[in-house]
């Protein structure tokens, strides 16, 4: 965990959010300011700034990512479509400094890519 970071606060519980599901690598809760339906955040319990960051040692969480939102798309409905987005770095616009998937979906998402 970070001090000064937001996402370690949700994942304490210090930062009220609205937490979809958890287990011992990642949580998942509703982006606060969602663009689609289903915006939701997938976050690795343990701190990491970016995907700059990584290591061999994180492969096991970061898989799990994939397998998490995997179930959420096919809990939610929306395997039809949905997207998965990791903004990495000021550039991309990486607004919170704690690695983040952002599964998005329930609408068509037309703009592939900005
Ligand atoms: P980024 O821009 O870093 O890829 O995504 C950060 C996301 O976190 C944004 O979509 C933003 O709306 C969301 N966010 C920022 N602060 C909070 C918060 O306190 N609670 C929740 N639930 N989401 C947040
Ligand atoms: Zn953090």
């Amino acid at each position: 965990m970070k001090e000064d970071c937001i996402f370690c606060k949700i994942l304490q519980g210090k930062i009220p959010s609205q937490i979809i599901f958890k287990d011992e690598k990642v949580t998942v809760f509703k982006d606060v300011n969602p663009i689609a339906p289903i915006h939701y955040l997938i976050v690795p319990n343990q701190h990491i700034d970016s995907l700059n960051d990584v290591t061999i040692g994180d492969e096991l969480s970061l898989g799990h990512i994939f397998t998490v939102a995997r179930q959420l798309a096919d809990k939610e409905g929306i395997k039809d479509g949905y997207r998965l987005v990791m903004n990495t770095g000021v550039d991309a616009g990486q607004t919170v400094l704690h690695l983040h998937m952002h599964l998005l979906g329930g609408k068509p998402l037309t703009a592939k890519f900005s």
